[in-house]
């Protein structure tokens, strides 16, 4: 790699600015929810930002975008990159557009130093990453892998009623090309860390390995809601207590798996929630995560006898109910080298990680050869609009990105 082949910064920070105008929000973050007229905006601008670069943008069924520049070898299969324009609610301006726009920025720079590469590029903005709006994450990439039917996809409903198929007729952006899995040679995804290893140790590029197992509950606890003034304990049935329990239980087994080891209950709600009534009923999440597939697994079946057990100690009842499962995903140790040797070459200081968030790049990971590059993000912060990176670790992880892109579409094969 020429040493003068260098990203534009500014250019890379004035797009990532650009695009949080659509959807900004008063205390600076973005509100960019799937398939609503402000996604429509953001598509809109991106893919008019693409087509002055000559790059053809396709889009499929579930409304996923592919910007293709083709390369000098018409066989060849393409290389993929990009990630999720979409938004939380109270979403950053990081999370997603990044891995967009720093895509946007290696084909400007192909584009303006008037680089051929042997393999085509397709940069991509996978459909509705966060799940914020229809309640389910990834899942543009998850219709495209396969891993979710697009007909089930279609019918999922937001709070209005409104379908997917709906919302993407509504903004134009049903396409006509089938979601689904093409041939490709490999998957670049750029993303902030969402978490504070890189920043607490002073590294600029996180070389991604994988991503975590998962297991996620639902559960509920029934007790008996009574008079918090005249009931004895001899005769209480307190479902809140029964649930610290089982939150002191999820923090005990995280704990036991060391510093790999996550478990979160991060939502609970107290029925009928008034100060003098014993709860009756609480409802909760409970997920553990870990890069061992075999850990998640162990503790998928007997984490719930467990549970039940410190649960029948107060005389209530659990249900709990299991959402997903998923073993974990590694990326392509070929891919991953190259992001490596890219960090390298550089002279940025790297780590090898593993991810802790979804991301759609696991889901291409089961078609494509995959591999992520993170950026540190301020204070680990993110799905928050407080987000906030550096302009040189955005333009160092888009130079890492640009190098990896096109030592791939470049290798002999
Ligand atoms: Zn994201």
């Amino acid at each position: 790699m020429s040493g003068n082949q260098r990203i534009d910064g500014k250019r890379l920070w004035d797009s990532l600015m650009a695009m949080a105008e659509i959807g900004a929000t008063p205390k600076g973050g973005v509100k960019r929810l799937t398939l609503t007229e402000v996604d429509k905006a953001g598509r809109d601008r991106f893919r008019g930002w693409c087509e002055a670069l000559g790059l053809t943008v396709r889009v499929d069924a579930i409304g996923n975008m592919f910007a293709r520049r083709e390369g000098r070898d018409p066989t060849r299969k393409p290389v993929l990159f990009g990630s999720h324009l979409d938004s939380q609610p109270s979403g950053g301006k990081f999370d997603g557009a990044l891995g967009v726009i720093a895509g946007l920025e290696v084909m400007r720079t192909l584009h303006e130093m008037e680089i051929a590469t042997e393999a085509p590029l397709e940069l991509v903005n996978w459909t509705d990453e966060e799940g914020s709006r229809f309640g389910h994450s990834l899942m543009g990439s998850g219709v495209w892998a396969g891993v979710y039917a697009q007909d089930k996809a279609y019918g999922l409903t937001d709070v209005e009623g409104v379908t997917v198929s709906d919302a993407l007729d509504a903004i134009g952006y049903k396409g006509a090309h089938p979601a689904a899995p093409f041939p490709a040679d490999a998957y670049f995804e750029l993303h902030i860390e969402q978490g504070p290893i890189l920043e607490r140790e002073g590294r600029t590029i996180g070389v991604v390995t994988g991503a975590q197992a998962q297991v996620w509950w639902d559960a509920v606890i029934t007790g008996q809601d009574s008079h918090a003034g005249t009931t004895p304990p001899s005769t209480r049935k307190d479902a809140l207590v029964a649930a610290s329990r089982v939150i002191a239980l999820v923090d005990a087994r995280m704990r036991e798996a060391g510093e790999d080891g996550r478990g979160t209950v991060g939502f609970l709600q107290v029925i009928p929630n008034s100060r003098n009534v014993i709860p009756g009923e609480v409802r909760f999440s409970v997920e553990f995560r870990h890069p061992d597939t075999a850990r998640i697994e162990h503790l998928a079946e007997t984490f719930p006898a467990e549970a039940a057990a410190v649960v029948a100690e107060t005389g209530c009842r659990l249900n709990l109910q299991e959402l997903f499962r998923f073993a974990a995903q590694p990326f392509d140790p070929d891919c991953v080298a190259l992001v490596q040797q890219a960090a390298d070459r550089l002279g940025h200081a790297s780590r090898r990680i593993v991810s802790g968030a979804g991301h759609d790049a696991v889901y291409v990971a089961r078609r494509v050869p995959t591999a992520m590059i993170f950026t540190p993000c301020k204070d680990g912060l993110s799905h928050n609009e407080a987000e906030s990176i550096e302009p040189e670790e955005a333009e160092a992880g888009c130079q890492v990105l640009f190098e990896a892109v096109l030592a791939r579409a470049n290798r002999r094969l």
